[in-house]
């Protein structure tokens, strides 16, 4: 694993929220990339993000 980083930097500026297509920012505890824009937070599961949006059920 990398120090204290939950995802790669490169991969974090390639990905957008799947809401809002804002960008988003790493929360260390508990693991999220939180959106900045909308403020959706989407859980890391073993260093792999879960973009799941709830509105599509
Ligand atoms: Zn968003």
């Amino acid at each position: 694993m990398t120090d204290g980083t939950l995802i790669s930097p490169d991969l974090l500026g390639i990905m957008q929220c799947p809401k809002c297509a804002g960008s988003l920012a790493e929360r260390p505890d508990p693991p999220a990339l939180v959106c900045q824009d909308c403020g959706h937070a989407y859980p890391v599961k073993d260093g792999i993000p879960v973009m799941l949006l709830d509105e599509d059920r």
